[in-house]
């Protein structure tokens, strides 16, 4: 479903990301780790065309994100093309990035309606998928009122939505504390199961070995490990990630 070829991104003269190239199949799960700064925030923001790539691109579902071919060129899509395009993929923060002044029900409903459909299926979706994330209870509350596990539970729900062919995750359970972890990685996996294409940035190795089908590791922009969860966990062949896993494990 993603193919990314020899993407590249440079912010000012600093190299973030370096010629990364990834395939993620329909279904599947990918789990990306790496040491702070090493790009991975950026590789996920690059896939929803949230930076622009200096070279190389991101193919979901045979679209190239952000641009059409014109021959043998690639040419800028309008804003409302990128729009669209984005619309088909999910993105979770590590900060929730709830409207603080909607209720949980009014949150997830807001990208349908942008969307333009009409307020009767939305909320029936809403509501189904509220329960879902096992909030069934808590349509009413407004994010204040909500622990960071119910926040995250209902950001997911409202990623889910607009019916998205691919979901990005950064760092979902980095902001929570240690007892909200499991409910918010519990609904990860149930949604991996449902057979959802995931990119998934985390330090949770126990998720990352379970649930993925494979682990990439990046240094320096660079991609430097990837493979099985067994292969990349257990027998890391790239000095840093080596040494970072003996750090995270
Ligand atoms: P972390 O684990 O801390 O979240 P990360 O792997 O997600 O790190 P990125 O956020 O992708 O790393 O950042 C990679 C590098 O790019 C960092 O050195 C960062 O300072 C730099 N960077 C990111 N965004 C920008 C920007 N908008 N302008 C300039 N530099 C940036
Ligand atoms: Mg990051």
């Amino acid at each position: 479903l993603v193919r990314v070829r020899g993407l590249s991104k440079r912010f000012g003269h600093h190299t973030v990301l370096d010629g990364i190239d990834l395939d993620v199949a329909r279904g599947s799960v990918a789990v990306v780790l790496g040491p702070s700064g090493s790009g991975k925030s950026t590789l996920l923001r690059t896939v929803n065309h949230l930076e622009k790539p200096d070279a190389g691109f991101v193919e979901v579902n045979g679209e190239i994100i952000g641009y059409r071919r014109d021959g043998t060129r690639l040419r800028e899509l309008s804003d409302r093309a990128i729009t669209r395009q984005r619309s088909r993929i999910g993105m979770v923060f590590q900060q929730f990035n709830l409207f603080p002044h909607k209720t949980a029900l009014e949150n997830v409903l807001e990208g349908q309606l942008a969307a333009g459909v009409r307020r009767g299926p939305a909320e029936a979706r809403g509501r189904e998928l509220l329960d879902r994330v096992g909030l069934a209870d808590k349509e009413r509350s407004y994010p204040r009122q909500m622990s960071g596990g119910q926040q995250q539970r209902v950001a997911i729900a409202r990623a889910l939505a607009v019916e998205p062919e691919l979901m990005l995750f950064d760092e979902p359970t980095s902001a929570l504390d240690p007892e909200m972890v499991g409910e918010v990685l519990g609904v990860m996996k149930d949604l991996a199961r449902t057979g959802m294409t995931m990119i998934v940035v985390t330090h949770e190795i126990g998720f990352a070995r379970e649930v993925a089908d494979q682990v990439v590791f990046l240094d320096e922009g660079r991609l430097v490990e990837a493979g099985t969860p067994d292969a990349v966990l257990t027998e890391p062949t790239h000095e840093r990630a080596r040494a970072f896993l003996s750090a995270v494990l």
